[in-house]
């Protein structure tokens, strides 16, 4: 064929759509390598699907991409043997196409704030191209037998060049002229981690590499040393990724080592999903449950995304439910609308959809473990609680499945379902008004005493003490019928459980007043209220306790949580029981002077205080002065 060179003009609507694309995708560059590679591949599936449908009767030889670069030339080179095209085809699918693709693509969003967002994520295909080089060449050769080779050259304007080429073999080279402010992407480090990135799990082999190294070879008959030139190049993709095998056919070690594949540094996994499903959409994934450190927050977005094997994002929010962004792994799903903006793909069905499959498989998941072995189940639950309690928290309907295998621990040790717990204190922790209530400690070496003291009444205390708790605690008081919950320093071990049995206290009234007349004036402080009490004679002299009332309130306002935020500043206040039965009382009231009260009045006190960490600075050197005195 004679070499005919044909210039056109490509038709479309908006003249110069480079320079906006180039505007707005300005940070995400690089996705121009995942463009052409998933182009490459596409052009060698497809030739894989003619060939098993009997259309293409060739042979299929070698079918490996490959990326190459060439530094001294500013170029870099995609190359497949997939189909191909003719010069009629790149006409149609190149200028018409991909140009018609880019220029919707601009019109749709130029107006849209988050359209930095949403390009830069998802692409634009071949037209991205232009991002990094100021002239593109297509060089190309179909399947087709007969067919001659053709050569497109554009530089991103609308004006293109045609004309034959020599290229023999089949399939297509895209040859871009990076443009001076894309030099960085001649680099093989950059090159190689982009596709590490994008292209780890495509189903084509991709090579890259082609880096021509000269290696000593011996020494040569003059006994100089001799050289030669190496090539090194290598695979940079799995083809196969283990969530697009069969879960019949995989073992655990196969999916321990996949993990170690996706993190590389990461403990292994407790245990996992193999999610797969192709009916009302398309989805598939392996969710791994990881060992989860305490600063939770920073294990999020860990989850992959793709389609069709070509890494989208990691950034998952709308399409897993919030509390399962601490799991790990990869979801890989064609029916994700990738290329449109954030709102819509949350009210999207198929998203919602995936979503509520994912929270559904999660829960059959953990039910199974729970019903093959409790005990087993009981010993990954420290580390699984905080997946099942966020979920309670979070979701609704996860509650409703999971209120069946979710566990409380008690301060022993032991594990109960919710029912179960409710079975064992039901008969001693029910108050007055038939109201059941579950204590617990958040901190069991800190409030060691104040267990002790409720164990005394032989009331069981949980053990609250995860990140989630304090939220947890909320929603199971929302869930449960008629429960209260209680921290077990939020009163006196006899006002814990109210149940109207009122101890007599061997004090007169004028005696009361004048107790609490004594501890007011040694304590002396506005922020602790004190009351005495009748407790039992073997209770600790004084208790300090906060309301839980009070300590939620505090809480929330750490947490930045709306109304309450006025709390944050206000001095936290307590309340000092003082118990009219303990003997120190008689030996107070009994004391000669007003210094031998107060003095044992403070002793008293400060021993409260040291119970509940609270005793620090100069307090606390004055208490072991004091007590050094006591002892002497
Ligand atoms: P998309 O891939 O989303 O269709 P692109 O703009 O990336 O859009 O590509 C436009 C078209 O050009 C493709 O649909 C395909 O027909 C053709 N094409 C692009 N790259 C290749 C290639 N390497 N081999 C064969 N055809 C290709």
């Amino acid at each position: 064929m004679a070499a005919v060179k044909e210039k056109g003009s490509i038709s479309i609507h908006t003249e110069n759509i480079f320079p906006i694309i180039k505007k707005f995708l300005y940070s995400d560059h690089e996705i121009f390598l995942r463009e052409l590679v998933s182009n490459a591949v596409d052009a060698t599936q497809k030739l894989k699907k003619l060939a098993s449908l009997g259309e293409f009767n060739g042979e299929l030889g070698d079918l490996k991409i490959e990326v190459s670069f060439d530094k001294k030339k500013k170029t870099i080179t995609v190359s497949d043997k997939g189909i191909g095209m003719t010069a009629d085809e790149i006409k149609k699918y190149i200028n018409q196409i991909a140009f018609s693709g880019a220029t919707e693509f601009v019109e749709k969003f130029k107006d849209k704030t988050d359209a930095k967002d949403i390009i830069g994520k998802f692409g634009l295909g071949f037209y991205s191209a232009f991002m990094v080089a100021d002239k593109v060449e297509v060089i190309s050769k179909s399947y087709q037998p007969e067919s001659d080779a053709a050569k497109w050259t554009c530089d991103g304007s609308t004006e293109f060049e045609i004309s034959a080429s020599k290229k023999e073999t089949r399939g297509t080279d895209v040859i871009l002229h990076i443009n001076s402010d894309s030099e960085e992407f001649l680099d093989e480090w950059r090159l190689k981690s982009i596709l590490e990135k994008y292209c780890k799990f495509l189903p084509v082999e991709i090579k890259f590499g082609t880096k021509e190294e000269s290696v000593e070879d011996g020494e040569d008959q003059e006994g100089k040393k001799k050289y030669k030139t190496v090539t090194s190049d290598r695979i940079i993709n799995n083809t196969q990724p283990l969530w697009t095998k069969s879960p019949n056919d995989l073992k655990d070690e196969d999916y321990l080592k996949f993990y170690k594949e996706l993190y590389p540094f990461s403990e292994d996994p407790l245990f996992w999903i193999h999610l797969n499903v192709d009916y009302p959409f398309n989805l598939t994934g392996i969710l791994y449950f990881p060992k989860v450190k305490n600063d939770f927050e920073l294990q999020k977005n860990k989850i992959q995304l793709y389609s069709r094997q070509v890494f989208i994002t990691d950034e998952v929010k709308d399409v897993v439910p919030d509390f399962l962004m601490l799991l790990h792994g990869v979801l890989d799903s064609p029916d994700i609308p990738l290329n449109v903006s954030r709102s819509y793909l949350q009210s999207d069905a198929n998203v919602k959809k995936i979503s509520q499959h994912i929270t559904k498989k999660v829960a059959d998941k953990l039910q199974e473990l729970y019903k093959k072995d409790r005990a087993d189940f009981e010993k990954k639950w420290d580390d699984i609680n905080i997946f099942v309690k966020y979920g309670i928290i979070s979701d609704e309907k996860f509650y409703d499945r999971a209120k069946d295998f979710s566990l409380l621990k008690n301060s022993e040790g032991k594990y109960f379902t919710l029912e179960e717990y409710k079975e064992k204190v039901k008969a001693n922790q029910t108050d007055k008004d038939k109201q059941l209530i579950y204590l617990y400690a958040s901190d069991a070496g800190k409030q060691h005493s104040y267990i002790e003291a409720a164990k005394n009444k032989a009331y069981d205390v949980l053990l609250m003490d995860g990140i989630l708790d304090n939220h947890f605690i909320n929603t199971l008081e929302q869930k449960l019928e008629k429960t209260h919950i209680k921290r077990v320093d939020s009163d006196t071990a006899d006002k814990l459980i109210d149940k109207d049995e009122k101890l007599e206290t061997v004090l007169t009234k004028e005696e009361q007043d004048q107790v609490k007349s004594i501890f007011d004036k040694a304590i002396n402080n506005s922020n602790m209220t004190v009351s005495v009490e009748a407790m039992a004679m073997d209770d600790l002299p004084v208790v300090i306790t906060m309301s839980e009332f009070m300590r939620r309130m505090k809480d929330m306002a750490k947490m930045g949580g709306g109304g309450y935020a006025f709390m944050g500043s206000m001095p936290d206040s307590y309340s000092v029981a003082v118990n009219g039965n303990h003997g120190i009382i008689q030996k107070i009231l009994k004391a000669e002077t007003e210094e031998q009260k107060l003095k044992l009045a403070k002793q008293a006190y400060d021993l409260a205080l040291l119970s509940q960490n609270m005793l620090t600075g100069a307090d606390l050197t004055n208490f072991i002065k004091r007590s050094v005195e006591f002892v002497a």
